[in-house]
């Protein structure tokens, strides 16, 4: 479904994507892991367009995508929800989940798919008059995560769900991501410093470190490696 092929991307005259290549079939859910810096977030905004690929080539269901805008990247079918959520704070919860149906006018479709995101964190139905700038931390992941599915994604680019929440929140979230994977059959790409949780949720991963891809394969190999274990796991 996706391929990015010897990538590079970054800032300014610096490199922070130095060599990714990296394989998503459908249906699958990736993850991405790495320590802090090791170029995970930029991977996922190169995707999108939003940093521009200055080598190599990215290709969605045959399209070479690493030149077009990111709104036609989101036409696609490819959404992402970014680190820290990114949320409106002075719209509504229900105003919230419109803007990321904006590109579409299926109306009933639409109204299907609220129904479904409000079936999947029915805090966000009882919320949705509210402020977004209003909710817990874990409520905003929750609204972040479904104004995505909301623009109907084949691809969902989740960069670090967990970041800043509690134990039981994060079991949550990580839960309902491997249901929307399951219910709507959308592809899940998801970056993540937690590696554990993540591993455990994946078909596969991908290890990165300064710019490149060092290490890939099934989760359950990854979650077995020692060294992996030394470096992500904390055992
Ligand atoms: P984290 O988990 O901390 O988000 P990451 O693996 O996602 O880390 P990136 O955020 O992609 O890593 O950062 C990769 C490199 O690019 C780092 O050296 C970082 O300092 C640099 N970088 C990230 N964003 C910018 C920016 N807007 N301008 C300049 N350099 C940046």
């Amino acid at each position: 479904m996706l391929k990015l092929k010897n990538v590079q991307s970054g800032y300014g005259n610096k490199l922070a994507i130095k060599d990714v290549s990296l394989e998503i079939n459908e249906g699958e859910i990736i993850t991405l892991i790495g320590a802090n810096g090791a170029g995970k977030s930029t991977t996922l905004m190169t995707i999108c367009s939003v940093v521009a690929c200055k080598a190599g080539e990215i290709i969605f269901e045959d399209k070479e995508i690493h030149k077009m805008s990111p709104d036609a990247i989101v036409k696609l079918g490819i959404c992402q929800v970014p680190e820290g959520r990114h949320i409106f704070p002075q719209l509504t919860v229900k105003e919230n989940l419109d803007m990321g149906a904006f590109l579409r006018n299926d109306k009933e479709e639409i109204k299907k798919d609220m129904d479904y995101v409000y079936s999947l964190f029915p805090i966000l139905a009882e919320r949705r008059h509210q402020d977004g700038g209003n909710l817990s931390g874990g409520e905003q992941q929750m609204l972040a995560m479904s104004r995505a599915l909301m623009a109907r994604p084949k691809l969902l680019l989740l960069d670090e769900p967990s970041m800043g929440l509690a134990p039981l929140v994060i079991k949550q979230i990580f839960e309902i991501i491997k249901q929307i994977n399951k219910e709507s059959n959308t592809t899940i790409f998801l970056v993540e410093q937690n590696a554990n949780q993540a591993l455990h949720i994946a078909d596969r991963g991908y290890v990165m470190e300064n710019g490149r891809i060092t290490l890939s394969g099934p989760a359950q190999e990854l979650l077995a490696n020692t060294d992996i274990q030394k470096a992500y796991l904390g055992i």
